[in-house]
């Protein structure tokens, strides 16, 4: 699904990323983990393309899509969830998982007039997304009046809700209650079994090594290690990594 492959970029005298490689097989939960300032989220954004990398390439679906733009990615399919919130706080949450159904490259202000109209089949289909997640009775809440927790849910379901073929999820439990935590786990190990392909970045190593199939840990720019899980939960210079925090 996606070869990520010698990427670099450095910001001034940081070397965020460095010389990194990893591959994301289809139908796989790979997790990309490391401690803060490893360069994660700067991985997620050049395959997003809001960053142009120093050197390397990202291969997805057998294409270069190195330094495209973000609106390019998205319409290729990868769909992403960010570290921090972007919802329309003003929309209830109806509104806001309607917008999800459009790409980056369909009208925004379009859609946001014809909220009202929404058709029966995307009603129904966010029906079962709330449902998802019992959140069914929040439907015509507004955003603004959500828990932390219900709106990084509601932030997962619009990034499923937008058409993809590859998730891409930047700490999709942060900050979550423990019980929040097994919930989104629950929800991403059957969207896998459904057969999507999903990419996460997640600081926590037990929720990481639980649902994960493959984890490749980053330290200062650098893939230090990848493999099982049960490959990465005793490896030393992971291990290290963490106790340098
Ligand atoms: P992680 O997501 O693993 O915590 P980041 O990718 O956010 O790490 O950051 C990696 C390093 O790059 C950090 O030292 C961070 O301060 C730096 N960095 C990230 N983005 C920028 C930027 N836009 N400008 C300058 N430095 C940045
Ligand atoms: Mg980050």
């Amino acid at each position: 699904m996606l070869k990520v492959q010698n990427l670099k970029k450095y910001f001034g005298g940081v070397k965020a990323v460095d010389d990194c490689s990893f591959e994301v097989n289809e139908r796989t939960i790979t997790a990309l983990i490391g401690p803060n300032g490893a360069g994660k989220s700067t991985v997620f954004n050049l395959i997003s393309g809001l960053l142009n990398p120093d050197s390397g390439k990202i291969i997805f679906t057998n294409s270069n899509i190195t330094g495209l733009k973000p609106e390019e990615i998205s319409n290729l399919g990868i769909s992403r969830l960010f570290q921090q919130t972007k919802l329309f706080n003003n929309l209830t949450v109806k509104e806001n998982l309607f917008l999800a159904f459009d790409n980056e490259d369909t009208k925004f202000f379009k859609n946001l007039f014809r909220v009202n109209r929404i058709s029966k089949k995307k009603q129904e289909k966010i029906k079962e997304m709330l449902k998802l997640v019992d959140m069914e009775k929040f439907e015509n809440q507004l955003t603004r009046d959500l828990s932390y927790g219900q709106k990084r849910l509601i932030e997962l379901l619009r990034t499923i809700l937008n058409p993809h073929k590859f998730l891409i999820l930047d700490e999709p439990v942060a900050g979550v209650t423990p019980k929040l935590r097994e919930k989104i786990g629950e929800i991403l190990q059957k969207l896998e079994n459904q057969g999507e392909t999903i990419l996460l970045i997640e600081h926590d190593m037990n929720f990481t090594l639980k649902l994960a199939d493959i984890v490749v840990v980053m330290e200062k720019g650098r893939v230090i290690a990848q493999g099982k899980p049960e490959e990465i939960r005793n490896n030393p210079r992971v291990l290290d990594a963490y106790l340098g925090e």
